[in-house]
């Protein structure tokens, strides 16, 4: 093993090399989770796709941990690694649309916000995630759930190829003929079989209005609320999305310092009278305390939420499915919602099933496409003593949904465990029969596991 120099690692890409001494470094390390304090050997910044394979190469001379950055988001820190070599992506974010074809070519660096800007001038979206600064990589790879989940799927759902660079330095295209066992294990199984540069989706008509809205709910009406959503998501066409958010909110928001209930929804279509009748029926059923709600642009409704989550908050997340909002549901979900404070703890429920519903379950490796409901438990806080108490409640709600759900986890919204705690089993994630197939995938593209800093599927 050669002794790792960082002019060496210098002389081999176009891009800057940060090591521990260099100015930027506290910034070049850090990632949106200030819980994630990893002192990498070296942050390569990538200048060009040209980098990405001399930097690979690096590591795996040198023997070095090597973490892939995209957007930075990954609530468990997995873009980072002590003593290792951090490839960040994030100076290639070109995106270009291609209206002709109806696709969306999208540099692996590039946010959800460089997207929607890019796509919004066309009448164009990709089915991307509900916070804009969250990288396309990370989501895409993990699956991608947003407010178009249901007309549209996921956005690996929506993937036509995606370009990578593999262990052993090659730049391949895998699609649904190039590569089409490696194709169907980007579609969920996260960043374990090479370095993607970039992705192509199929674009989808919307905008750039749309009608969405929420409904907010104080505390004596949140049973009546989870009841009617438990109704009103029954029927819903596919062009209506709801997340509930139980949270409370930040005072900058003016809505008092009492925990609330926000079901938000989206409809994916131009007909906004007709996603007007359906708000109609959800405001029959429980009629909520405010509402906000009409024709919005879709790129300020993609980053209506960006204010509860800026970088360097302190972050633990957990995910589950679950099929019934009834009354013993509800009752968990009342009662853990009546312990939030701001800042502290959330948590949201989306509402799944439409386009994400019908994929069939082999045909990704994302688990349970027959889930009605995704549970996402979320901690944002910033004083370090408040780790345990938002842990705690996040592990606490997790616990209680026990009982009720149905399987499968997203890994896109697992936190890092700390010691002594279960954490991630790509098992159970994946189901057995699933993971061996990504397993045997792994095998192909990265029999040395090189890229192990990630959810990791080790390769045997
Ligand atoms: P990074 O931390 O940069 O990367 C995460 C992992 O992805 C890396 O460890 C690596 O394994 C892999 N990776 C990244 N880039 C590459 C690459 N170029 N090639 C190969 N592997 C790569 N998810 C949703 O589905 N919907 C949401 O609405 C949503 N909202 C979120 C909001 C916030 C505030 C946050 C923090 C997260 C949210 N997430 C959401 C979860 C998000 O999808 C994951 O955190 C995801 O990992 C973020 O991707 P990233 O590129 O920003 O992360």
């Amino acid at each position: 093993r050669l002794r790792p120099e960082l002019d060496d690692l210098r002389a081999r890409v176009s891009g800057t090399v940060v090591g521990e001494h260099d100015p930027g470094y506290d910034e070049a390390r850090a990632v949106w989770n200030g819980m994630i304090d990893r002192r990498p050997w070296a942050v390569v910044r990538a200048a060009g796709v040209e980098d990405v394979a001399p930097t690979i190469g690096y590591a795996r001379e040198h023997a070095l941990d090597l973490a892939v950055r995209g957007g930075g988001h990954n609530v468990a820190g997995t873009s980072s690694v002590d003593g290792g070599v951090v490839l960040d992506l994030g100076g290639l974010h070109a995106v270009s649309v291609d209206p002709a074809a109806g696709t969306v070519r999208v540099e692996a660096g590039a946010t959800l916000a460089h997207v929607d800007a890019a796509t919004e001038p066309h009448g164009l979206v990709v089915p991307v995630g509900v916070v804009s600064g969250t990288g396309i990589a990370g989501l895409t790879l993990g699956g991608g759930v947003g407010w178009l989940t249901r007309p549209y799927g996921l956005a690996a759902d929506n993937l036509v190829s995606v370009e990578l660079v593999t262990a052993d330095g090659q730049r391949i295209t895998a699609g649904d003929t190039a590569h089409p066992d490696l194709f169907w294990a980007l579609h969920g199984g996260g960043g374990n079989f090479g370095v993607v540069t970039s992705f192509t989706f199929r674009a989808r008509p919307l905008g750039p209005r749309v009608f969405a809205g929420n409904f907010l709910y104080r505390q004596d009406r949140w049973p009546q609320a989870w009841a009617a959503m438990e109704r009103w998501t029954r029927d819903l066409p596919d062009e209506m999305t709801a997340i509930s958010t139980s949270l409370t909110p930040p005072p900058v928001a003016g809505l008092g310092d009492e925990p609330l209930l926000l079901v938000g929804f989206a409809w994916a279509s131009a007909d906004h009278a007709a996603g007007e009748a359906h708000a109609e029926r959800l405001r029959a059923l429980a009629p909520p305390d405010e509402e906000e709600l009409g024709a919005v642009r879709w790129v300020e409704w993609q980053s209506a939420f960006d204010a509860l989550f800026p970088d360097g908050v302190r972050a633990y997340w957990r995910n589950t499915s679950f099929d019934r909002l009834d009354a013993a549901v509800a009752d968990v979900l009342v009662r853990r919602a009546s312990e939030q404070t701001w800042t502290g703890t959330a948590f949201d429920v989306h509402h799944l099933g439409g386009a994400f519903g019908r994929v069939p379950e082999e045909a990704t490796p994302f688990p349970n496409r027959a889930a009605r409901f995704w549970l996402n438990v979320y901690g944002f806080w910033s004083d370090p003593a408040d780790d345990d108490a938002r842990t705690a409640f996040v592990r606490g709600l997790a616990t209680d949904m026990e009982p009720f759900t149905t399987g499968g986890q997203y890994v896109n919204f697992q936190g890092a465990e700390p010691a002594g705690h279960r954490g991630f089993d790509p098992r159970r994630v994946f189901g057995a029969a699933k993971y061996r197939r990504l397993v045997d995938v792994k095998r192909r593209y990265d029999p040395g596991n090189l890229f192990h800093v990630n959810h990791n599927i080790p390769p045997g």
